[in-house]
């Protein structure tokens, strides 16, 4: 992942477009102010007030937006002596990940304990080595406990002179209050299908049809319409589930779809993780030296199991959360598709995410009216949130596939 960010970067500097954020898909609000912002933190550096510049910022913006990728582009052009012109070391190393100066952290389970919180605090606070700016980018910030949050807020409210706090969360509303009122905050919009067409074409080589295809479908989540125009199995498995709601027609359908929609979703999360958990401990096994001889391999085999069984924990931790998302993306594909049964109803024009499955957007259109297409938008939501409270997905699911059923 980081290496194909650093690949992209070089690509754009041989095309001739060079900048940390032209990366930014339709966001030109947003690059707008951050390139404002990158000018003050420079006049600040220099010594001047450096109005426009603060030491905490909050990105947020729905899933697929890129709010990573902004702060991420924001962090390479504090970090660049240029403003980020996308070519020099420090650009390059920010956005492969491998800056000095910048902490990431992505919590990896569902939640950020307190433990880790005040180590990065403790981090975050020394000074920078390049001279400019120590920098935090903070993804999924909204999974640090309430704990964990309050020794943020701390961060947050006594700041290092030359530290920048880089906060992401799908809305402001997941951050304590008394921290999102010492951000300052950017908003990510959802990218319009023309943007996210124009990048797949530009930067995956994608046949201009199938990219048009694919960011319809991905409702301007730019990763989701990436993985759809790009991996033919992703696309299957999309059709398969948008393929429910016309097969339900009685009480034994309703439970079959539920465990066919749970096993897509499983093999969807065991796609994403499968490569990861290998490649990391394929090179934890290295960086132990395996295979080696000599009087320090016992040793080295007690601190390797160790290491190992962490690397375990923590991967059986993302998995849970890879598992959830990939739930949370199969039920949003289904309240596309009835989002799309509603605006056919309604005669809305606009444009239809499932046209793939026109046909069965139409009967279904015809068999029911707009009230219990909303009932039914309803019930999937109902099952999100039985999922993220813990229920178990495949029940939820069948409550959920029953209550479509009924209308
Ligand atoms: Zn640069």
């Amino acid at each position: 992942m980081q290496r194909q960010r650093g690949a992209a970067v070089s690509e754009q500097v041989e095309s001739g477009q060079t900048g940390v954020f032209e990366a930014l898909v339709g966001q030109e609000a947003v690059v707008e102010r951050l390139r404002a912002a990158t000018r003050a933190a420079g006049d600040l550096l220099a010594g001047g007030p450096g109005e426009g510049m603060t030491h905490a910022w909050l990105f947020t913006g729905p899933p697929g937006s890129g709010r990573s990728e902004a702060a991420r582009a924001f962090a390479a052009a504090l970090q660049c002596p240029s403003g980020g012109c996308g070519a020099c070391g420090a650009c390059h190393q920010v956005l492969a990940g491998t800056h000095a100066d910048v902490l990431y952290v992505r919590p990896s389970g569902l939640t950020f304990g307190v433990d880790k919180t005040r180590e990065l605090v403790l981090q975050a606070a020394s000074r920078p080595t390049s001279g400019r700016f120590r920098i935090v980018l903070f993804e999924d910030a909204d999974r640090a406990t309430e704990a964990a949050s309050n020794a943020l807020l701390k961060a947050v409210e006594e700041p290092s002179p030359r530290t920048v706090w880089l906060l992401c969360t799908p809305t402001a509303e997941d951050m304590l209050v008394t921290i999102r009122s010492r951000c300052r905050q950017v908003t990510l919009r959802t990218p319009p299908t023309s943007a996210v067409v124009d990048l797949l074409v530009r930067r995956e080589n994608v046949d201009p049809e199938q990219a048009a295809q694919a960011a319809r479908a991905a409702s301007g989540n730019v990763e989701r319409a990436r993985q759809l125009a790009t991996d033919p199995e992703a696309r299957e498995r999309r059709s398969e589930v948008l393929g429910i709601p016309a097969r339900l027609d009685g009480t034994g359908a309703c439970v079959a779809a539920a465990a066919r929609l749970y096993e897509l979703a499983e093999a969807e999360a065991k796609a994403a993780t499968a490569g990861l958990d290998e490649q990391e401990r394929a090179d934890l096994k290295a960086a132990f030296g395996e295979g080696s001889t000599g009087k320090g391999v016992a040793k080295a085999v007690r601190g390797a199991s160790g290491a190992l069984k962490d690397l375990e924990e923590q991967q059986k931790r993302r998995a849970t959360r890879i598992k959830r998302d990939t739930y949370d993306t199969a039920l949003m594909d289904l309240v596309a598709f009835y989002r799309d049964v509603l605006a056919v109803q309604l005669g809305a024009r606009v444009e239809l995410s499932a046209a793939s499955h026109e046909g069965d957007l139409h009967r279904v259109a015809r068999a029911s009216g707009p009230e219990s297409t909303l009932r039914r938008i309803d019930a999937i939501m109902l099952c999100r949130e039985r999922i993220a409270a813990n229920v178990h997905p495949q029940i939820a699911m069948e409550a959920m596939t029953a209550a479509l059923y009924q209308g």
